[in-house]
């Protein structure tokens, strides 16, 4: 680890001078008019565009004032955790922007976008100091000098210097851009800041792993929902310190860590703490493999139930008599192959928490069962006919839409009712894009020390396909694929594309694909396919059209008919994806023409 800067103490009034070129070269910064072109103020509609993202131009006043506000109302604690996630979102979104608008350059350039859109943002300048990063190896340092930030301005309106930093929301929006730039947690700190007394604001910048325990308080801030233990929720902790009780990570088993910083996971997350110390039913919806199981056996651990048993069925994994028995248990002789008595799940799971997963599979008859049990707390095991009493929360889960199941009657009404007291949806992965990078992180870790493999990290080819990819089944799925890089790696290097997406999977369709060349194109699977000389072609002859109609241009750039349906041709045919008939539609001619035409050109097509 380089320097243990210790963040500075100083009285008031002291204002040491920072020297911004200390220690480096100053890095340039590229020519940013490729970042202006993509902000557009919409007047018609009443939107301002960044890209495919809306803005919206804020009074710095206005900002400053909710600020001050929340720090009263909530303490500086809470209100810096609030703003330095919200500027974590704005980053994550911008480094998804640089990848689109500097697919070519240089990561420096890349990288780059970050501090010039903190800057064409308004949110002040920022200068690099230094900047040295490799994706593959999963190594990052970056110092760079802020001057007249907009918060410590707003800040110094309302408050006096003291002995914390300030500069929330942009020290969140450079560890979100970085984050989502790396594919790893990246932790920035502030650690010169105006509102120190210094006369500019310094931010160092590693991957949390080289913070070390150093970071541990700075990320805090950017989790809106810490999972303590059961006593900590409870009161006990420290929560008069304003801070949100943490609970060391080797308390939480790992397969059980929630990870994620996205507003959706956070919602959920909140949901998940205030519905746990009640005895309320709760239904977790949403498709599969978005780790509803996580969030149930959270919902226990934070229950007054954690010391007794969690137990879990899957009620699709098991046939429909099975369930049953399983649930409530069996008489010897209750049905062929009874050979002995044995409770069931809810006995089992007495006095402690049963996840029942897949609910809307279960029978006629175990939907009867179970509405009993949840109304009467009374269950009979089959072939019996004593009543037995039991205490046991239950936590439901599907993918399908109980109310359709029910409409259609295969669902009972009561019972979907009792079940929908406290609904929990878990947003699918593609929702919450910017938890990806921490996904990848936390898997690798649990992949390379279960299979004893050292690997460095990914490299830029696999963070980039890693983010563009839909995920239909969602964080298993990033899991599953996690595992097999991990596996198919070569020792001590980075893993790569091929070795995570080889059975198939659809990449980049949505957002930007990977080209032959390595680099990042747009999305269009058209433009992905098609070399780059047939596109020069086009432009020459559009130009050379345009020159005849418009009389623009000189005419020795004469056009050439030949040429112009040669293009129109291999055109329709691109369009109709190859479909010869639909090309000829295209053009008005009929199919047998448009083969003549397409065999006397040379031009290939089947
Ligand atoms: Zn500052």
């Amino acid at each position: 680890m380089k320097s243990n800067r210790q963040m500075p103490m100083l009285p008031r009034g002291h204002l040491p001078v920072v020297q911004p070129d200390q220690g480096a070269d100053k890095v340039r910064f590229p020519d940013m008019a490729d970042l202006m072109a993509r902000l557009r103020f919409s007047t018609s509609d009443g939107r301002i565009w960044l890209d495919d993202q809306r803005m919206l131009l804020v009074h710095a006043k206005a900002l400053g004032s909710l600020r001050r506000e929340m720090i009263e109302a909530l303490g500086a604690d809470v209100a810096r955790g609030f703003l330095t996630r919200m500027g974590y979102h704005a980053g994550a979104c911008d480094a998804q922007m640089a990848r689109k608008v500097r697919p070519t350059t240089t990561l420096n350039d890349m990288f780059l976008v970050g501090p010039q859109m903190h800057c064409l943002e308004g949110i002040g300048l920022s200068e690099a100091v230094r900047l040295e990063f490799d994706v593959e190896r999963g190594t990052h340092y970056g110092e760079f000098i802020w001057t007249s930030p907009v918060e410590d301005e707003e800040h110094a309106r309302h408050f006096a210097i003291g002995t914390e930093p300030m500069c929330w929301m942009q020290i969140g929006y450079a560890s979100g851009f970085s984050t989502e730039f790396m594919g790893r947690p990246v932790l920035y700190r502030e650690v010169e800041c105006q509102s120190m007394g210094q006369a500019a604001c310094r931010i160092v910048g590693r991957t949390v792993e080289e913070w070390g325990d150093e970071a541990e308080r700075d990320m805090h801030y950017l989790q809106a929902e810490a999972f303590a233990d059961g006593l900590s929720v409870h009161g006990v902790g420290r929560h008069d310190e304003g801070a949100l009780p943490v609970l060391p990570p080797q308390t939480v088993s790992e397969e059980d860590r929630l990870v994620g910083i996205s507003p959706s996971f956070n919602s959920v997350c909140h949901m998940v703490k205030r519905v746990a110390p009640t005895h309320a039913t709760v239904l977790f919806l949403g498709e599969s493999g978005v780790g509803k199981d996580v969030f149930a056996r959270t919902v226990h651990r934070l229950s007054p139930r954690c010391g007794k048993a969690f137990v879990a069925l899957n009620c699709a994994a098991l046939p429909e008599q099975l369930v049953e028995s399983e649930l409530f248990g069996a008489e010897r002789g209750a049905y062929t192959g009874a050979l002995q008595s044995r409770p069931g799940r809810f006995e089992r799971a007495d006095g402690g928490t049963l996840f029942l997963d897949e609910i809307g599979t279960l029978s006629a008859t175990a939907q009867g069962k179970l509405l009993r049990a949840l109304q009467e707390g009374e269950i009979e095991r089959l072939g019996d006919t004593h009543i037995r009493r039991v205490d046991v929360r239950v936590i439901a889960a599907t993918n399908v839409d109980l109310r359709e199941e029910v409409r259609q009657g295969r669902f009972r009404e009561d019972l979907f009712f009792r079940l929908n007291v406290f609904p929990i949806r878990i947003p699918p992965l593609r929702e919450r894009r910017e938890d990806i990078p921490l996904l990848m992180n936390h898997f690798l870790v649990k992949f390379t020390r279960r299979h004893q493999r050292t690997l460095s990290g990914f490299t830029q080819r696999a963070i980039d396909a890693m983010l563009s990819y839909d995920w239909p089944g969602n964080i298993r799925e990033l899991e599953n694929v996690i595992e097999r890089g991990v596996i198919l790696g070569t020792e001590n290097r980075a893993i790569d594309a091929p070795q995570l997406f080889t059975s198939g999977e659809q990449l980049g369709e949505r957002r930007f694909a990977v080209n032959r060349e390595g680099k990042l194109v747009a999305s269009n699977p058209a433009e992905f396919i098609r070399e780059s000389d047939p596109d020069r072609d086009v432009d020459r002859v559009s130009r050379q059209i345009s020159n005849l109609l418009v009389g623009e241009g000189d005419d020795s750039d004469r056009v050439s008919l030949d040429d112009i349906e040669t293009m129109l041709l291999k055109k329709a045919v691109e369009r109709a994806h190859g479909n010869l008939a639909a090309a000829a539609r295209l053009l008005g001619i009929t199919r047998p023409q448009m083969v003549y035409r397409l065999k006397s050109r040379g031009i290939a097509h089947e």
